[in-house]
């Protein structure tokens, strides 16, 4: 069995060069537990060491601390007053890693704690400085652990470790997507290592029917909960398995494959061999579906069952969560890829290659038919969810297949509506302002309504006030930005500072930014654009807009869409008016959601599952303008902000985009724009605001992680564990 290390014990291990309790000590085990990146009052201490480095190191404070000796911290805490405020952190990290009695979970998943949840995911979004993951998928496996950890949820979570991550964007001079990979020093991450009993490097093993793929295992501290990370960079591996887990989501079938097999497989493994039992397997997508397998196999090992009673029992305690309501979305693997990473564990099931192959297939016995991992998901688990109801809906009726003898409203698979970390989210002047007015422990209680409700009692214009300095903030952020591309883009110094220019703080300001997946429409404005200029022009009440998002590297529509509003900037109509960040991650969506008026959402309805980037506007104030899909469709109510059209499908996307397109700028001409700008006498969008009371009144507590933890634990996680049941 494996040590686990309490934060301060991890920094010993991995920098030796310091005492754990001096101030360098201090920081650096602030700076090991993610902890500290949804404490502004911590990160403000990183920044205060030193501001420019901390902008330049993508706000990575390992990064920062290494560039520091002891000696240097001291003299710089010194002068900048830190003492107090890094020691006060620290207690504060130490009674909270300390502390999981007093919480939610230990309350209402007192099952788990011998036996936590295992949550497997491909991706995780913790933070800008961390970089596995690439979009929505990995930020809700993010929030999810981190909420796991707020409320005392006991769970461990398992990943891979990406040395080079998801790529970098910038924009070629004409407006095209070039994409950077850049190695990652896991010597600034807090990054761990998960050594053996004897003290090596732990290693699992993975066997295939063309040899072994090995990996250690990386530990990161998020809060109470542990996540490990599995890296296929050891010594031993072949030399195109050194680099499997270098990249998130790049190479081919056999690559993906042989990344599922570890994350999935290997995970297991990997929660074994460290001496973690998990009462639950919550499978995150079907990537990892693989891990069901596994457990079956030990369990037959250990406790001589059959592969049935071994299925039943693996299956009772497996949660699944899809999230692509595509067919085409769903990994598939041809029956040689299958045989060749899961032949040597299908074997030891007592299986033959047929009947595996089934367990990934709608149709048994259709050799046609590819192993599909969202089927694998489904049938290894008892309890299966999709991310809307919507999203339920339409899983429903998409797998309705593999259940002929159900209607479709008797098909398992349920729904737990996606939700966002608030702590990691909001902003500090917006938490301020909560602080103010809501109850002390309103931090604790944030999946809870009562606690929003207090959004009313506010004061309209401070509101007000608080949500135009956070524009503003963006605003700079934004300017920033743009001034960089242009200098990158060797501009002269006229053109550098004419970016640093551009947008106008008094102007309505709507954000667009997340991945451009051609489903999303990104271009949907753009159709006229004597329209769009008519509108973003109005000499009394202009609007302005802010893109952000990067398209997949083989998505060839995707870096079209990005080229053609990138290059509006060579229009005059819309130089100041529409403008295009560069490499969005999770640091350019939380400044654009946190200073935007409005944020549009246009996807083709009913293709995105839940969306989050919505959610997270919703607490500092912004308003969603959005196509009645996802979160959407459940959330807006007529008075909490604003719905594209009707809520309905048209057979033909020709069609559908269109009439989507009329309705969007109907409702920015009618609505939008029209309540913005009306004012009275002080200068205050009453209306507006009451939109903005609404929105966080209704929304902040119900599309929390908080909640959606909440959801999984009752639902999902204690019944799995053998616990009192309920649906989902
Ligand atoms: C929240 C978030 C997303 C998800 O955005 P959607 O609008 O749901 O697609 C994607 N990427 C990043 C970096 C995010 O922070």
């Amino acid at each position: 069995m494996v040590q686990i290390d309490t934060p301060a014990q991890t920094l010993a291990t991995q920098h030796h060069d310091f005492a754990v309790n001096s101030l360098y000590g201090k920081c650096m085990a602030l700076a090991s537990n993610i902890w500290w990146s949804w404490h502004p009052e911590v990160v403000n201490i990183f920044r205060d060491l030193d501001p420019i480095r901390w902008r330049q190191l993508d706000h990575n404070p390992i990064a920062l601390l290494r560039e520091f000796t002891p000696e240097r911290l001291e003299s710089r805490a010194t002068e900048m007053v830190l003492y107090s405020r890094i020691n006060h952190a620290f207690r504060q990290l130490k009674d909270y890693v300390a502390n999981g009695r007093k919480t939610w979970g230990a309350t209402n998943a007192g099952v788990l704690g011998a036996h936590p949840v295992a949550y497997f995911s491909a991706e995780f979004g913790i933070h800008e400085s961390i970089p596995i993951y690439s979009g929505g998928l990995g930020v809700l496996s993010g929030d999810h652990i981190k909420s796991a950890s707020g409320l005392g949820v006991p769970l461990v979570a398992i990943g891979l470790y990406y040395n080079q991550g998801y790529f970098r964007q910038r924009l070629d001079d004409n407006g095209y997507q070039v994409e950077e990979y850049l190695d990652t020093q896991v010597e600034n991450l807090p990054c761990q290592q998960v050594l053996d009993a004897h003290g090596n490097e732990l290693r699992i093993s993975m066997d295939t029917r063309t040899g072994p793929v090995m990996a250690r295992v990386w530990l990161v501290n998020v809060g109470r909960v542990r996540l490990y990370l599995l890296d296929c960079d050891v010594e031993g591996n072949r030399p195109e398995d050194r680099s499997l887990t270098s990249r998130l989501y790049g190479g081919d079938e056999r690559t993906r494959i042989r990344q599922e097999l570890v994350l999935g497989v290997g995970g297991v493994k990997a929660l074994k061999a460290i001496g973690i039992s998990p009462g639950v397997l919550h499978l995150n997508e079907g990537h990892s579906g693989f891990a069901p397998l596994e457990a079956i196999r030990e369990m037959m090992e250990e406790d001589g069952h059959s592969f049935e009673e071994a299925l039943r029992d693996v299956a009772q305690k497996t949660v699944f969560t899809t999230h692509t309501p595509v067919p085409a979305g769903h990994d598939r693997f041809s029956a040689d890829l299958v045989e060749e990473h899961l032949g040597p564990l299908r074997e030891q099931l007592g299986l033959s290659h047929e009947d595996f192959m089934d367990f990934g297939r709608v149709s048994p016995k259709n050799h046609e038919e590819s192993f599909c991992m969202t089927v694998l998901g489904l049938k290894m688990s008892r309890r299966a969810n999709a991310v809307s109801s919507l999203h339920g809906h339409v899983s429903r009726r998409m797998w309705s297949g593999l259940y002929p003898w159900r209607s479709e409203e008797e098909i398992p698979i349920g729904h737990i509506t996606n939700g966002v970390h608030i702590p990691s989210w909001l902003a500090f002047q917006m938490q301020q302002l909560y602080d103010r007015y809501f109850p002390a422990d309103w931090m604790k209680r944030m999946g809870e309504s009562e606690v929003w409700q207090t959004i009313h009692t506010i004061e309209p214009g401070e509101l007000f006030e608080t949500h135009n300095a956070l524009k503003n903030l963006m605003l700079s952020f934004v300017r920033r930005r743009l001034s960089r591309q242009s200098r990158r883009r060797g501009e002269n110094d006229d053109a550098v500072e004419h970016a640093r220019n551009l947008l106008d703080p008094s102007v309505l300001t709507i954000g667009f930014a997340r991945r451009f997946a051609t489903y999303k429409r990104a271009g949907l404005i753009m159709n006229d654009l004597d329209r769009l200029s008519a509108l973003v022009n109005d000499p009394n009440r202009p609007v302005q807009f802010i893109f952000s998002g990067k398209a997949h590297p083989k998505d060839e529509p995707g870096k079209e869409l990005i080229q053609q509003i990138a290059n509006l900037r060579h229009d005059d109509r819309f130089r100041n008016r529409i403008v295009f960040i560069e490499d969005y991650d999770i640091n350019v969506c939380r400044h654009l959601i946190q200073g935007v008026d409005v944020w549009l959402n246009n996807p083709r309805r009913p293709l995105e599952a839940s969306g989050t980037s919505g959610q997270k506007v919703v607490l500092n104030g912004g308003l969603n303008l959005s196509v009645l899909d996802g979160w959407w469709a459940e959330a807006y109510d007529g008075t909490n902000g604003f719905a594209i059209g009707k809520g309905s499908t048209h057979v033909s996307d020709e069609i559908g985009d269109d009439r989507d397109y009329r309705y969007l700028f109907d409702t920015l001409e009618r609505q939008v724009v029209p309540l913005y700008y009306d004012h009275d006498i002080d200068g205050l969008p009453q209306r507006w605001v009451e939109m903005m009371m609404n929105s966080i009144g209704s929304l902040a507590w119900r599309f929390s992680a908080h909640r959606m933890v909440m959801d999984y634990t009752r639902a999902g996680y204690v019944p799995a564990a053998g616990g009192l049941s309920c649906d989902m």
